[in-house]
């Protein structure tokens, strides 16, 4: 299983990386994007790389073969951008990139039961030494109230109180472990023609799992101003998002700061994938990409 990047090309097109300049990739993942940029900004520019997950900066190592010490690689939330930057002394940043979300890798390589297809534990977290909470303790240990809003808020699912019911009821039987269990209970809450639906009935569930495991939507409201504060004046941020609720909170922080002077967006509109990307790679479908320049 390999992870394609997605929106390479608008990527770059909104990057815009030249000879000599610095790029941060708050989620470096596989390392796709950080490979095309590092290929725009030698011979003397820098990238730094961050990303949560242990394993993915283990994979994202294999840059520095090529690109030696034009690379840093980190593993830490980039919620704590600025002392990142500072602990690296990574100074003059020309421009900043998040791909939100997860990787084709994490969904389908891991043990950590991110997919429903594979029965394994219900973790989800990116990193088990910065996060404690994970999937298992949110459905055996929340009220039913608090799983019925993530599963509605974060995974945007119709059937979320049939679904929080059922896990009650369930895990009043004996503590729910395992993807299979869950995704049993998902499947007897929902309806037989949803149960057949184009997207598979499981999915809208894990996502919100996993969004609440991670503390995602906080993590973006805690790294846009950071990201804004360390970029120098004509310096870019650009930002892939594959939900609603994180391109809400994206565009908001955008106009909000564009209605300040502090920025002009690039992206009236959020870009998105070609039918062709779409075809090549499914989970370009739901990418929304979002561009400023700091003034
Ligand atoms: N652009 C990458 C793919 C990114 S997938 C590539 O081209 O390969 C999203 C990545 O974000 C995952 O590797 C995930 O582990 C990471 N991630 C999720 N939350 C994070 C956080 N708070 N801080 C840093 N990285 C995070």
């Amino acid at each position: 299983m390999i992870h394609t990047a997605v929106l390479k090309k608008e990527v770059l097109e909104y990057l815009n990386p030249g000879h000599n300049e610095n790029f941060v990739d708050c989620t470096v993942g596989e390392g796709g994007h950080a490979e095309e940029i590092l290929f725009k900004n030698g011979p003397e520019g820098k990238l730094l790389g961050i990303d949560l997950d242990p394993y993915q900066v283990v994979v994202s190592q294999r840059l520095q073969v090529q690109f030696k010490d034009r690379i840093t690689i980190v593993n830490d939330s980039y919620s704590n951008l600025s002392e990142i930057i500072e602990r690296k002394n990574f100074k003059e940043v020309n421009g900043i990139l998040m791909d939100l979300g997860m990787s084709s890798v994490q969904l389908e390589g891991t043990e950590k039961g991110f997919s429903f297809k594979m029965e394994q534990g219900l973790d989800m977290r990116y990193n088990d030494q910065l996060t404690y909470l994970n999937a298992e303790k949110i459905v055996n240990e929340w009220p039913e109230e608090k799983i019925e809003k993530i599963i509605r808020e974060y995974g945007e699912e119709k059937f979320s109180k049939k679904i929080a019911k059922n896990i009650i009821e369930q895990r009043k039987l004996g503590r729910i472990k395992t993807t299979f269990q869950l995704t049993e209970i998902i499947k007897n809450s929902i309806s037989p023609a949803y149960q057949r639906g184009k997207i598979h009935y499981a999915t809208r569930t894990f996502q919100a799992l996993r969004i609440a495991v991670n503390d995602e939507l906080e993590n973006i409201k805690k790294v846009l101003p950071q990201a804004l504060e360390i970029l120098s004046s004509g310096g870019r941020l650009v930002v892939i998002s594959f939900h609603s609720l994180e391109d809400r909170i994206i565009k908001n922080y955008f106009n909000q700061l564009a209605k300040k002077q502090k920025i002009k967006i690039l992206t009236k509109k959020p870009i998105t994938a070609s039918r062709d990307e779409i075809k090549e790679n499914p989970r370009s479908r739901s990418a929304k990409l979002r561009a400023f320049i700091k003034i």
